[in-house]
């Protein structure tokens, strides 16, 4: 292979995060950078997410750039391919595509100490690649790996199978025998859609959640002009979602039984979408709303009401050649199988291509405490390595974009931090990530994701919530919006020189 590239900074994945990382160290002046990406085109899960009904389910006024308003959302929820469009357009518009490499994986990254660089493994079209990178900025995202589930039988299954993330549109589902794994975000909307078309379909439910009525609607002709002409209009309807959003957060951190209001609005939902009792009860969660993450649909529970709906709550014992089998020994026949199953979230699978300072693999040091770094970003032990949407960075009642700017802010005032003060590397105190743990710990105790009564991924192995923020987000802002530095060892040669705090 030949000598590795040498670029200041390299960027992992080319969704949200990634192209804000992109857009705002150009800004910067950082522009000696690469976005790896091992998709064939930036946009991230709504890139990949294509499967019927995708939507998000934060109002696009707010589920966007900060310093990209579009004034031509077309609905207050935007579809998919809607918000893989604005993607695409802003990276056009911001002149920093030349420097994204599509199709292409990273395999692995290691801390040189002696070069003081990050040595980046990649695979692409033409095939391996190194680099060797100054910072290694890591937004690959936490719902990026698709989890199927462990079924004994499985791997036998001879019908079609796929992940709602990894839809596969070359099969045709009209009339066909389908069965839906999982009722979890994603399920809640392909579900309605395949009700339409399929024969007959089975929705195989775990667990239910709290789901709450859809405020939908579509902008008019008029909104959109007055968007396009007075962006100050279209900031101060930003400014109102943003308000309302965080107004919920106390009900999620503090105030649990707060939550109360939402659970009359969900049973009030399941009462509008389903007559039969039996079902009704079904789907009638027995535990605090909030612990999962609320799901909003005006569609679900009509679908799960269709003549040519089951929902099987029974679990699954098997699952044969054709068909699936649940534990009181009914085997329901089936063409098509998919599974919206959810990603590994607790333990990111990228964790295990990432070795630090001291020869460890990140998945390796999360595997003895759970998923720990400083403000959610820095890790001890991984000198100049960012993550964005790291641990405890995720939301359950406001927009990700907010926190994923929020993160940027801070690793270009890093990056400036190390250009101004000729640092080689920086990493933040074992002390410092410790202390901040521990806060996040204490605040995590009252929440409703910790006293809700149910078991949700946002849980490792410890029982620890690793992975929501447990606060407003506007001091998460206020946490990252300098670069704190005597927060960090730092380096100016191959010699640790200076230690700060
Ligand atoms: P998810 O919320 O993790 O749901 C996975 C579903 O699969 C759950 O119902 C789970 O049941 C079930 N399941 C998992 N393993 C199973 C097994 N072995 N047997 C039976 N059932 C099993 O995944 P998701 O729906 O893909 O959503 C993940 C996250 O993506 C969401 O929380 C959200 O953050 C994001 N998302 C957002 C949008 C949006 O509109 N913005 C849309 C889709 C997804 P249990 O509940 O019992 O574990």
């Amino acid at each position: 292979m030949s000598s590795p590239q040498q670029v200041d900074h390299l960027v992992v994945g080319a969704g949200f995060a990634g192209l804000a990382a992109a857009i705002k160290l150009d800004e910067a002046g950082e522009r000696d950078f690469v976005v790896v990406e091992k998709d064939s085109d930036v946009g991230g899960t709504w890139h990949v997410n294509t499967y019927p009904g995708a939507e998000c389910d934060v109002p696009s006024q707010l589920y966007s750039y900060s310093f990209a308003l579009n004034p031509d959302w077309s609905k207050v929820y935007s579809p998919q391919e809607e918000i893989w469009a604005y993607a695409r357009r802003v990276a056009e518009e911001s002149g920093t595509l030349d420097r994204f490499v599509f199709d292409t994986a990273v395999r692995d990254a290691r801390w040189d100490d002696e070069a003081q660089r990050w040595i980046v493994r990649t695979q692409g079209p033409s095939g391996e690649k190194e680099y060797a990178a100054r910072t290694l900025i890591a937004g690959s995202g936490g719902l990026s790996e698709p989890r199927l589930p462990e079924i004994e039988g499985i791997e036998g299954f001879r019908g079609e199978i796929f992940h709602s993330a990894r839809w596969n549109h070359d099969v045709d589902l009209t009339g066909k025998r389908v069965a839906v794994i999982g009722t979890g975000a994603s399920a809640i909307q392909l579900v309605p859609e395949l009700q339409q078309v399929v024969g007959h379909l089975d929705v195989y439910q775990r667990t239910p959640n709290w789901i709450i009525p859809r405020n939908e609607r579509s902008f008019t002709g008029l909104e959109k002009s007055v968007f396009q002409r007075v962006p100050g209009a279209q900031r101060a309807l930003r400014a109102l979602v943003y308000a309302t959003l965080e107004s919920r957060a106390p009900a999620f951190t503090r105030f649990p039984q707060l939550m109360r209001a939402v659970e009359l609005q969900g049973r009030k939902n399941i009462a509008k979408g389903i007559k039969d009792p039996e079902l009704r009860a079904k789907v009638t969660p027995d535990y605090r709303a909030g612990c999962k993450r609320i799901l909003i649909s005006n569609k679900w529970y009509p679908a799960l009401a269709a003549d040519n709906v089951d929902l099987v709550t029974d679990p699954i014992t098997t699952i044969t050649g054709d068909a699936i089998v649940t534990a009181d020994g009914v085997e329901r026949p089936i063409d098509v199988l998919v599974v919206a199953t959810g990603f590994y979230v607790t333990e990111p699978p990228i964790a295990q291509h990432i070795t630090g300072r001291e020869g460890r693999t990140l998945a390796d040091v999360w595997d003895v405490g759970g998923m720990a770094a400083y403000k959610g970003t820095t890790i001890h032990g991984f000198p100049n390595l960012f993550q964005i949407v790291g641990p405890n960075t995720a939301l359950g009642h406001s927009s990700m974009i907010f926190i994923i700017e929020s993160q940027v802010r801070y690793v270009v005032e890093a990056a400036k931090a190390m250009r101004r003060e000729g640092l080689t590397a920086v990493e933040p105190t074992q002390a410092a990530q410790d202390a901040w743990t521990a806060e996040i710990r204490r605040r995590m105790r009252p929440t409703v994701w910790q006293t809700g009564g149910c078991a949700s991924w946002y849980l490792d192995k410890f029982g620890n919530n690793t992975t929501l923020w447990p606060g407003q987000t506007f001091t998460f802002r206020k946490h990252l919006a300098a670069f704190d530095i005597d927060r960090y060892d730092v380096r100016v040669s191959h010699h640790r020189e200076a230690v700060h705090a």
